[in-house]
Order: structure tokens, then C-alpha cells, then sequence
């Protein structure tokens, strides 16, 4: 929503709240939606113009909106009870996944029993074997992901099925940097399709795989700004007031509270919930930074294409061990073509590509050495986004809990995303989490 649709409210008039969330990504939202429940005269403010934080999306001059990542929702996500007016927005979809992986086959996601294990043939299944028998037998101690990954299916699958190669392009680390707790946290599905009752389930019964219980919903069509215009109202109607592009500069500590700075003057609060990454709460708040919490910066290609491009499903993940490119999201399955041209949007991790044009230069030469997308193939535009996602090396996880440890001294609960340096996957964990935070009514 743009700042001119809200219903600005001179700062003069209302100088004093009882909380500020500073972000008005989902949890911002979900944190003002809590507040307001609880009877908090709330102020959410942020510096982008637009709610949402990271749902962001771009429109082509032919009128197509694309996402810069987030794109896919369900039925049952507990933003819905914030926001029950969000359901009827959202578009249903039936979304498909796949996998490039190193063979140069479009396969299942994640792993799949027929071309990841199978098809390595005879000498092949013997050394799959080996290396898991050797990894369940000697790799017990575990110390980073990659150990974490080996010790479920060995390193010969690791390394043949691209999930490796994945790990090191997903987290912009080599897994043997990535810290085990989070590999035990977000990467639970490994030892779910790697545990023998599992692989025994679907060598014997390889169609039953159930599909996901909750309806998957996308955004609008038109973009997010329709969607969360409803939530600002239904928060506005409860007495949030929102500051946009709010050119946030200081926060003080006074008796009482604080003074929060803004381009055009100043509020006053008895608490301020911060949202926005740390680095820029400690910022504001003049502390020293504790520590550098890296994080990745995505690179978000956006096409339009005629032609085949020799793959069925709607997501395609890069497994193979080439490409700077993570994700392809076709958004023409979801919203329909338009003259006969397909919509996507790629994911990359700046790293080994830094700017649009190599992110684009790469992406067309590896995907055409793969055999995908033979045809006409247009960029129609991209976005930068930094701080993405947290980069979680070894110890990023304690340097966090001592920067959020330091803004709690000053007085700051710094929660979500960016203010918890959380990998939170979904909104639906950022709701979830911003509830356990606050304390849900
Ligand atoms: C690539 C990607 C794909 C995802 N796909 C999905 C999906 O399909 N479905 C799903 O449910 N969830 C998805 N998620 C997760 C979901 O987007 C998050 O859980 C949710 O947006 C977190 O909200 P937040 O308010 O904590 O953080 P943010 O949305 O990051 O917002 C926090 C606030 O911090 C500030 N801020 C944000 N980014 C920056 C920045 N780069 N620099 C400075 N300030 C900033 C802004 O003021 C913003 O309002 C995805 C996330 C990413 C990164």
C-alpha cells in the first residue's frame, strides 16, 4: 500500500503511543495486530514506502507483476486469524516442484529414489550404500551441516544429487561452514527421506506420496499491495496509525520510554519492537555493532519466453553443480499466459555473480547447456534485495543472541526476520514466532 492511500495522520497529533514497531513486514503487522488486541495504542513505522517488507513485487511494462521471492501461502497459516480479509485476495494454485539436478535431468524435489539412486546402476548403488553404511558407522559426530547431511545419506548421494552443491549456493556458504543447529532446524526433511523406513516406503510404494493437506494460495495477481491494503485497514481500524517512507534516524532512551526520530519530527513511546535487521536497530539506537551478521543479497531475474522450455513443473530448483541461479518460479502456471508467452522469475544468490547482467548471462548459458528453455527468451526487468536472508556460519547464532541480548539492554525487542537474524521460511513461522514473542490474546 502507498503511503498516499493510508490515512496519514499529522505526528504532531499523536506523539505519544504505548508501542512502535519499527517494520511493516508480516511481522510488524502480525506485532501490531497482537498490540492492538492487547489495547496498545500502537505506531508502526518503516522506511520503505510500501507494507509488506520483503513482499515486494515489480510489474513489466506489459502490465505482468513479478515477486522479488515470497510468493506461496496456505489456508491454515495463522497470519489468516490476523487477517481473515487476506483469504478471498489470495489466488489457489496447485504448484508443482522439480529439481535440475547434476545429471541434467529435470527430477523430483527433493531427492528422487529412480534418478538419484537408481539410475547411478549397479557400481553406483554400491558405492550409495557404502558411503551410508559408512556414514550411519563412523560420522556420528556431528559439527556443521554438511556432517549433518553425510551422516543421513553419505557422501556419495550428497555430492551425486547436487544437494551439496545446493546447500552451498542456498546458505552462500560451503556446508561445512553452516552452523548444526540450524541444519537439525531447517534441514529436518533430510533425515525424514533418508531414514531406511522411509527409502523402503518409496522403493515399495513409490506413487503414494501424499500431497500437502492445506490449500496453497498465491498473491494476487496484481501484486501484494491490494492484499496487505486490507490488513492496514483492518489494523487502522483499530487504531495502528502507520508512518511510511519514514526516514527513521535515532532512537533515545528517556525516562519513561523513548524518542523515535523521523525525517519530520519526533514520537515518543513506552516501547519500541523492532522488526528491521539488527545492524540497523544498533545503528539507530547508537550502540557499537556487535558483531557482522552477514547476510545474502538475492538477485531476481524476471522473464518472459516463447517457446519449449522442457520442464512440466512450476518450481524448479538448480541442484546441479553449475549455475549461480537457486530458484525458477513460472508465474504464467499460476496467472495465465499473455500472448502466448510464459512469465518467470529466477532466483540468485549474489556470490559468484554480482551484478544483473552476469546473474543474466549465467542463467541463459547454463540453462541453455541443460537443454531448457529452446525459444525466445526476454528479460523483462530485476530487483536487488540485501539482507535476504541470514548467512548462518558457525557461531552467527550466538554473535545474534548477543547483538538482540545488547538492544534489550537498551530496551529494544528485536524479533522476526530481520530483528530475530531468524531463517524463517514462511510467513506462517513469522506469525507464529512474533505471537510467542508479544504473547498472543
Ligand atoms: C526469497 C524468499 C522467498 C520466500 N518465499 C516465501 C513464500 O513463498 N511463502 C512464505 O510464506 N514465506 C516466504 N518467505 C519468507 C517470508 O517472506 C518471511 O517469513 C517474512 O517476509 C518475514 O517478515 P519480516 O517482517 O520478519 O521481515 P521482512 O519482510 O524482511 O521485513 C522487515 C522490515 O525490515 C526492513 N527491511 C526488510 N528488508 C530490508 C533490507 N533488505 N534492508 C533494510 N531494511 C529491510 C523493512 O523495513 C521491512 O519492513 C520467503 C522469503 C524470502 C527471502
Amino acid at each position: 500500500m502507498d503511503e498516499a492511500s493510508l490515512q496519514v495522520v499529522p505526528i504532531s497529533k499523536f506523539p505519544h503511543f504505548d508501542a512502535v514497531v519499527l517494520g511493516a513486514g508480516i511481522s510488524g503487522l502480525v506485532a501490531a495486530s497482537v498490540l492492538a488486541q492487547q489495547g496498545k495504542h500502537t505506531l508502526v513505522i518503516d522506511d520503505y514506502g510500501h507494507v509488506g517488507g520483503n513482499h515486494m513485487d515489480w510489474t513489466s511494462r506489459d502490465g505482468y507483476t513479478f515477486d522479488v521471492g515470497s510468493l506461496i501461502f496456505q489456508d491454515d497459516s495463522p497470519l489468516l486469524r490476523h487477517f481473515p480479509e487476506l483469504l478471498p485476495s489470495y489466488l489457489p494454485i496447485d504448484p508443482t516442484w522439480g529439481r535440475l539436478n547434476p545429471q541434467g535431468r529435470i527430477t523430483v524435489y527433493p531427492i528422487s529414489v529412480r534418478d538419484d539412486i537408481i539410475a547411478a546402476g549397479p557400481v553406483g548403488l554400491t558405492r550409495i550404500a557404502l558411503s551410508v553404511l559408512y556414514a550411519r558407522l563412523f560420522c556420528r559426530r556431528m559439527s556443521n551441516a554438511r556432517d549433518f547431511a553425510r551422516y543421513w545419506i553419505g557422501d556419495y548421494l550428497l555430492q551425486r544429487s547436487g544437494l551439496e552443491t545446493y546447500m552451498k549456493r542456498f546458505y552462500g556458504i560451503a556446508p561445512e561452514q553452516i552452523d548444526l543447529d540450524l541444519a537439525r532446524k531447517r534441514m529436518g526433511w533430510i533425515s525424514e527421506h533418508a531414514s531406511i523406513a522411509t527409502l523402503f516406503k518409496k522403493v515399495v510404494r513409490p506413487r503414494t506420496a501424499a500431497g500437502p493437506v492445506n490449500r496453497q494460495l498465491a498473491r494476487p495477481k496484481e501484486g501484494f499491495a491490494s492484499l496487505y491494503d486490507a490488513a492496514v485497514k483492518r489494523l487502522t481500524d483499530a487504531g495502528v496509525s502507520f508512518r511510511l517512507s519514514a526516514g527513521t534516524r535515532a532512537i533515545l532512551k528517556i525516562n519513561d520510554g523513548f524518542e523515535v526520530s523521523l525525517a519530520d519530527g519526533v514520537v515518543v513511546t513506552k516501547r519500541v519492537i523492532s522488526t528491521i535487521p539488527i545492524p540497523a536497530a544498533e545503528r539507530l539506537c547508537g550502540l557499537p555493532s556487535q558483531s557482522a551478521l552477514d547476510t545474502i543479497t538475492l538477485i531476481s531475474l524476471y522473464f518472459s519466453f516463447a517457446g519449449d522450455r522442457g520442464f512440466s513443473q512450476s518450481i524448479i530448483y538448480n541442484f546441479s553443480h553449475h549455475g549461480a541461479w537457486k530458484r525458477l518460479t513460472v508465474y504464467s502456471d499460476f496467472y495465465g499466459r499473455v500472448n502466448g508467452r510464459e512469465y518467470f522469475a529466477v532466483e540468485v544468490i549474489a556470490g559468484s555473480v554480482v551484478s544483473v547482467d552476469q546473474a543474466e548471462e549465467d542463467f541463459r548459458r547454463h540453462t541453455r547447456a541443460n537443454g531448457l528453455f529452446d525459444g525466445d527468451l526476454t528479460l523483462e526487468g530485476s530487483q536487488i534485495l540485501e539482507s535476504a536472508y541470514p548467512i548462518y556460519s558457525k557461531g552467527a547464532s550466538q554473535h545474534a543472541a548477543q547483538a538482540i541480548e545488547a538492544l534489550k539492554a537498551f530496551g529494544i525487542e528485536s524479533i522476526g526476520r530481520q530483528g530475530g537474524f531468524n531463517y524463517q521460511p514462511t510467513a506462517r513461522v513469522s506469525t507464529i514466532e512474533v505471537e510467542a514473542a508479544l504473547g498472543r490474546n
